[in-house]
């Protein structure tokens, strides 16, 4: 089946045109032809999709690692992403496939969808990079994934248009969305984007009835004041809810930061405080068991050790022990 390819969300203006599937609206002339996101732009001052069906990697991953604990808890899931994207973290973990010119293999949307219900995965994951810049590309696939018995999973930045995410909203089932920092000068600062599209993207998402998880990567120095946590926490449980589940993820030196690791008491710390907002928080990036206990009775529902998942008392979505929904979809 033949694609469009053609890029949406673009408008023509005086000298170029202008992209409005994110929040920096990148102006596309003949002299700076390429967006931020270095997948969209001109081609011989045509708009174009450079980075259309380009997979920078291609894997099954347990969906655990996406990260995502309370959707199909055990279920593995086909993983891939494009060669470019809208933020440029300097703390990025994936920089090398994120920042820089990185080879792609061009896989067709039905192509993609097949192998995302084959050896063993249960659908597809846009992931690794920021999936969506891929706007035109993902809308080809995820519906072929959902018509054929999958499940479809967005990881992102939430640095998208609401129009756009509206769209999104209707072929995607779960997504992880980070919340990388709280204060004033985080986003702008480290990130090159500015944080109320972010918050504007995870509220949308939360409330459409799609599955929500959120991470945020605790960076010493940066982003691990105890009064950020208590706003960020409050401020999710209002605007996303108390079950939203948070993943407190561990920071590695990579890319232009060299700050060392995140202390394991840190990590700790930010999970004891943001517990007191949200009834599922998990350390990320640490060795060790991560369960999810009830939150009605506090009996043990799904025991995790590494990518190891055990159903231990949860059955339908709910706790065998009190039968309290335990906020799991498909467990
Ligand atoms: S999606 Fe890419 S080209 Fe479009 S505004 Fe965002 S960074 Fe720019």
């Amino acid at each position: 089946m033949a694609h469009s390819t053609e890029p949406r969300w673009i408008t023509r203006i005086d000298g170029g045109w202008r992209c409005g599937l994110c929040p920096h609206h990148c102006l596309w002339t003949p002299e700076n032809p390429t967006g931020k996101c270095r997948i969209r732009g001109l081609r011989d001052g045509v708009p174009a999709l450079p980075g259309w069906g380009g997979c920078v990697s291609l894997a099954i991953d347990p969906v655990e690692k996406k990260p995502l604990y309370h959707f199909h808890p055990g279920a593995s899931v086909l993983s891939t992403g494009p060669a470019g994207c809208n933020l440029s973290c300097s703390f990025c973990q994936n920089w090398e496939i994120s920042q820089r010119e990185s080879s792609t293999r061009l896989v067709q949307p039905e192509d993609l969808a097949g192998m995302a219900l084959s050896r063993g995965s249960g659908g597809i994951a846009f992931t690794y990079t920021e999936p969506t810049i891929w706007f035109e590309y993902v809308m080809a696939t995820a519906p072929l994934v959902r018509e054929a018995g999958g499940f479809t999973v967005m990881v992102s930045n939430g640095y998208v248009e609401s129009g756009p995410l509206d769209e999104y909203l209707k072929i995607i089932d779960a997504w992880n969305i980070d919340l990388k920092g709280w204060s004033d000068r985080f986003y702008p600062e480290f990130c090159g984007a500015s944080i109320k599209p972010v918050l504007a993207s995870i509220e949308k998402v939360a409330a459409s009835g799609s599955h929500l998880e959120v991470t945020f990567l605790v960076i010493p120095g940066l982003n691990d004041d105890p009064r950020e946590w208590e706003a960020m926490g409050s401020w999710l449980a209002s605007h996303a809810g108390r079950r939203t589940p948070l993943h407190v993820s561990r920071y590695f030196p990579r890319y232009r930061l060299e700050t060392p690791p995140t202390p394991l008491e840190t990590i700790s710390r930010a999970v004891e405080s943001f517990r007191a907002h949200l009834d599922f928080v998990y350390p990320g990036n640490v060795a060790g068991e991560e369960n999810t206990l009830c939150p009605s009775c506090g009996a043990l529902l799904i025991r995790r050790s590494g990518y190891s998942v055990e159903k231990a008392g949860i059955s339908g979505g709910r706790c065998i022990g009190c039968g309290a929904d335990a906020g799991v979809v498909q467990a």
